[in-house]
C-alpha cells in the first residue's frame, strides 16, 4: 500500500497527517499529491468523502511554505472557492489542523456574517483564502481584497457552483487571479459547462478520477418505499421512532418543506433540527453541532445548506423528496456511512416522483430494492407537471420495479423549488448570489 512519505510531502506535512489520524492516502490523495506538489493544473474528479479537501490542501500547503513568501497585505497567496458556506468552513477548518505548526494563515470568508469583521481580517492579508463566491466579489466591489497577489487558485465543486448561477462570479473571479498561476479545479461530475470552464481556466491539466459513487456510497444500504406525498410524514415518524439511537438526515426539496417537516417532527416529541438557506450562518452551525453533540438527532436539510457536511455517525439518511438532479442523491446518501462505518439510505418515493426516481436509478447503475408500497407507472410521473405534485398513484398493483424503459424526460415547468442546489439547469439562474451562499 502506498503511504503518504511516497508521495513527496514535505516532513511538517507527513507529521499533521500522522496527527490527523490519516495511516494512509485515499486514491484521489494519491494521484493528485504528487502532480499537485510538481507544480500541474489538474482536473479532478471527486466527490466530497473522497478526501479531496487534504488532497489539494496538502500540497497546497507544502507549496506555499517552500515558496517562503510572506501574505501580502490586502491580498491573498492562495485562493480556494466553494459553493456554500458550510464546505467554505468545512475545508478552512482542515487546512487548519493540517497547517497548525507553520506560521500560514488562512482566512474564510462567507455570506451571512458581518462582513465589516471581513473586511478588517483581510487588510492583514492572509495566505490561504477560503470564499464562496457571492461574498468574495462583494469584498473586492469594496476594496477589502486584492486577488492580484494569489497564486493558486482552487474550485471546488464546480459543478455545484454552476448549479448555483455562479458562473459569471466565477469567471470574473479568476480574471483577478495572476495569469502566472496554478490551477486546480475539482467537481463531483463532468458535464459540458464544466469541461468548458476547465479549457479555459486551465494550462495542460493532469486529470485525475476516482470512482463516481465514491468509496463511502458503496456500503450505504439503498432502499426505496412507494407510497403518496401526504403519507410521508407519519411513516417518517413512524421510522425515527424506532430508531431512537440512529442519527438521521432528512431531506427536503425545499426550505419551507423542511422547516414545515421539522415542526411536525418536534411536535411529536422527536429531537429535531433543520437547516436550509433561510437559516442564518449561526443557526446552521448550531443546528450541525447540535447534532454532533447528541442534542438532537434528526436533521432537517436541503441540499444546498447539507452540501459537504461532513459529520461522523450519521446512520441515516432519508430522502423525505427525491432531488430534482439525480447527482444529488449520491450527494445525499453520502453523508452516511462515513469514516468505513455502514449506513442505510431510504427513499421515500410519491408516484409523481417516479420519474425522478428512474433517473436516480439510472445514474448510479443500481436498481434500488423495494422496501415497501406499490411501484406506481412511469406515466404518473405526468402528474407531477400538470397538477403542482398532486397524487395519482395506486396503477400498478405489482411490488415489483416497473419495466425498465428509459426514464421520462424530466418537466422543468411547475417547479416549486426554491433551493438553489437542486434546481435543474434550464433553470439556472445567473448573478444572484445572494441565495445561494
Ligand atoms: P473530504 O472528502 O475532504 O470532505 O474528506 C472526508 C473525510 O475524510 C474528512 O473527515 C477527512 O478528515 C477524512 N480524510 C481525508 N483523508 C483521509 C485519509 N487519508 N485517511 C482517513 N481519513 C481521511
Amino acid at each position: 500500500m502506498t503511504d503518504f512519505q511516497n508521495l513527496g510531502l514535505s516532513g511538517g506535512l507527513l507529521k499533521a497527517v500522522a496527527e490527523n489520524g490519516y495511516a494512509s492516502p485515499t486514491p484521489i490523495q494519491e494521484k493528485a499529491i504528487p502532480l499537485i506538489l510538481k507544480g500541474h493544473d489538474l482536473l479532478g474528479l471527486a466527490q466530497t468523502g473522497t478526501g479531496k479537501t487534504a488532497a489539494f490542501g496538502l500540497p497546497l500547503i507544502d507549496r506555499l511554505l517552500a515558496d517562503g513568501k510572506v501574505a501580502p497585505k490586502g491580498g491573498t497567496r492562495a485562493l480556494i472557492l466553494a459553493p456554500t458556506r458550510e464546505l467554505v468552513n468545512q475545508i478552512a477548518k482542515n487546512l487548519i489542523s493540517y497547517l497548525k505548526s507553520t506560521q500560514l494563515r488562512v482566512t474564510s470568508v462567507v455570506g451571512g456574517v458581518s462582513i465589516n469583521a471581513q473586511i478588517k481580517r483581510l487588510s492583514r492579508g492572509t495566505d490561504i483564502l477560503v470564499a464562496t463566491p457571492g461574498r468574495l466579489l462583494d469584498l473586492v466591489d469594496r476594496k477589502a481584497v486584492d486577488l492580484g497577489t494569489a497564486s493558486y487558485l482552487v474550485l471546488d465543486e464546480a459543478d455545484q457552483m454552476l448549479d448555483l448561477g455562479f458562473i459569471h462570479a466565477l469567471r470574473r473571479i479568476s480574471g483577478l487571479v495572476r495569469d502566472e498561476r496554478q490551477t486546480l479545479l475539482f467537481s463531483a461530475t463532468m458535464p459540458k459547462q464544466i469541461e468548458d470552464l476547465a479549457k479555459s481556466y486551465l494550462r495542460n491539466p493532469e486529470r485525475v478520477e476516482v470512482a463516481p459513487t465514491g468509496r463511502t456510497a458503496d456500503k450505504v444500504t439503498q432502499s426505496v418505499h412507494f407510497m403518496d406525498q401526504k403519507a410521508k410524514s407519519d411513516f417518517l415518524l413512524q421510522q425515527l421512532k424506532a430508531n431512537p439511537d440512529g442519527m438521521s438526515l432528512v431531506f427536503c426539496r425545499t426550505k419551507h418543506g423542511a422547516e414545515r417537516l421539522m415542526r411536525r417532527l418536534s411536535q411529536k416529541g422527536l429531537a429535531a433540527g433543520s437547516i436550509h438557506g433561510n437559516k442564518s450562518q449561526n443557526q446552521r452551525d448550531r443546528a450541525i453541532r447540535d447534532l454532533r453533540e447528541g442534542k438532537i438527532n434528526v436533521l432537517v436539510a436541503t441540499d444546498v445548506a447539507a452540501r459537504g457536511i461532513d459529520i461522523p455517525g450519521v446512520s441515516h439518511v432519508y430522502n423525505f423528496e427525491l432531488p430534482e438532479v439525480a447527482e444529488a442523491y449520491v450527494h445525499r446518501i453520502g453523508r452516511t456511512a462515513r469514516a468505513g462505518a455502514d449506513g442505510d439510505a431510504v427513499a421515500l418515493c410519491a408516484p409523481e416522483e417516479i420519474g425522478l426516481f428512474r433517473q436516480i436509478e439510472k445514474l448510479i447503475g443500481v436498481d434500488i430494492p423495494v422496501a415497501g408500497g406499490e411501484v406506481p407507472p412511469l406515466s404518473a410521473a405526468a402528474g407531477r407537471s400538470k397538477r403542482g405534485g398532486q397524487n395519482r398513484g395506486g396503477q400498478n398493483r405489482g411490488n415489483k420495479p416497473a419495466a425498465k424503459k428509459p426514464p421520462r424526460k424530466r418537466s422543468t415547468k411547475n417547479h416549486n423549488d426554491n433551493t438553489p442546489g437542486a434546481r435543474p439547469q434550464k433553470q439556472r439562474r445567473s448573478g444572484n448570489r445572494k441565495s445561494a451562499a
